[in-house]
């Protein structure tokens, strides 16, 4: 294998050489060129050596939450991130439990929808399109109401980019003696996650996000204790986290066919993440995305659906412009021409649409994009891509 250089230096950045476009985007996202390599061959899934890959990407995953006590485990199971949610929330949650969904976006109310599915009782905090749930209100929910076992939070809720104060709801939670479940897909691997700092039972993500591995499957980071009394408790048979750590714990492997080829392109995304730094360095270059993008964006005339505090180094929202010129879908197509696939929005109140910061990219790709943007304005003849005021008053009532 010829070496290359480390993935976060932007000449390894292999995506244009290969004539795609970068996938500016939440997930399924641009990967590295070694990571596709790495699913060019075919592994035999009880084979030893997929065993041993299985066993490498749990125990990796463990060691990026500092549990130093081993209290934890980790059971990948397969399907797009919200198997690995629906998955968590039906082995581990009882059937006369009650949960307590924090809710801001489509991930919280997904969350919500399934607890429905599954016949459990939730009770749904829902702070719209972009207002951070607080821990005050946590604690209030959780006063107000004994029968709740279970917290559920949205770590980065991507609909809107917002990062969610998870120490906080984590620290009401904790003080309520309520159970903590993290919805962490878009924020695991690049957002720090101890939990020597942070108490929760389980945590979900998956293997497209921040990570940046191909889609295949998601992963339960879940304390043994709980684990250990989940027996029985899931209403599916391939959904059961229980049952898919008794089977990988004394055979090694998944129960049915594993995504091998994602799984070995995971495990070569794992290396490169740890040679890069791990979760600060991977937390920094989207950060520096971020900024990059935000910068330029707002000197072009863009504004930003989030005020700096909440807005999440992972994906950031910015209102359509209001100019009778600017249209999504040519603008999304100028976008595209230049390399660069966008992600319309998905608020509810206010036209949008989102930018991620995530994957194989670095400030010299972002600082393209801005100016792909400019160019995209400049032929479509918008001279100001200033929002709506309506837009703007909405932005004004994130008073916090
Ligand atoms: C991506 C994502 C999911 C899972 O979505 P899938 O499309 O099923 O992979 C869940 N929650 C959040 C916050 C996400 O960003």
């Amino acid at each position: 294998m010829t070496s290359r250089p480390p993935e976060d230096d932007c000449s390894a950045l292999e995506s244009p050489r290969l004539g795609e476009p970068y996938l500016l985007t939440p997930g399924p996202l641009t990967t590295a060129y070694e990571v596709k390599r790495s699913m060019l061959r075919d592994w035999g899934s009880w084979d030893d050596d997929f065993r041993a890959m299985t066993r490498h990407i749990r125990s990796e995953l463990l060691s990026l939450i500092d549990d130093v006590e081993g209290l934890y485990d980790c059971v990948p199971m397969q399907g797009s991130g919200t198997f690995a949610v629906e998955a968590m929330l039906g082995s581990l949650i009882p059937h006369d439990g009650k949960v307590l969904v924090l809710a801001n976006g489509a991930y919280g109310l997904r969350a919500a929808r399934i607890l429905g599915c599954l016949g459990r009782e939730y009770t749904l905090i829902d702070k719209g399109d972009y207002l951070p749930p607080r821990g005050e209100e946590v604690s209030q929910a959780l006063a107000d109401d004994s029968a709740i076992t279970h917290v559920i939070a949205i770590h980065c809720e991507t609909s809107s980019g917002i990062l969610n104060p998870i120490e906080e709801i984590a620290t009401a939670t904790q003080a309520a003696g309520r159970k903590l479940l993290i919805d962490s897909m878009s924020a695991f691997g690049a957002l720090e996650l101890s939990c020597q700092r942070i108490c929760f039972d389980a945590l979900v993500s998956s293997a497209n996000k921040c990570i940046e591995g191909v889609p295949g499957f998601g992963f339960v980071i879940v304390r043994k204790a709980v684990l250990e009394s989940s027996q029985g408790v899931s209403h599916s048979l391939s959904l059961d986290i229980f049952d898919q750590w008794q089977v990988m714990e004394t055979t090694g492997q998944w129960r049915f066919t594993p995504p091998t080829h994602a799984v070995a392109a995971f495990v070569k995304a794992l290396q490169l993440h740890k040679d890069a730094g791990g979760v600060q360095a991977r937390g920094k270059r989207y950060t520096d995305n971020r900024d990059v993008l935000v910068a330029g964006m707002r000197k072009l005339g863009f504004e930003t659906l989030l005020k700096d505090r909440w807005l999440s180094p992972i994906i950031v929202t910015f209102f359509n412009p209001v100019h009778e010129k600017f249209n999504f879908a040519d603008f999304y197509q100028l976008m595209k021409d230049a390399g660069f696939i966008i992600y319309p929005g998905k608020l509810t109140v206010v036209d949008s649409f989102r930018i991620g910061c995530i994957g194989q990219m670095d400030t010299h790709v972002m600082q393209r994009v801005v100016e792909a943007a400019g160019q995209a304005l400049l032929t479509m003849g918008v001279d100001n891509p200033a929002p709506s005021s309506r837009a703007m008053d909405v932005r004004d009532a994130l008073a916090v």
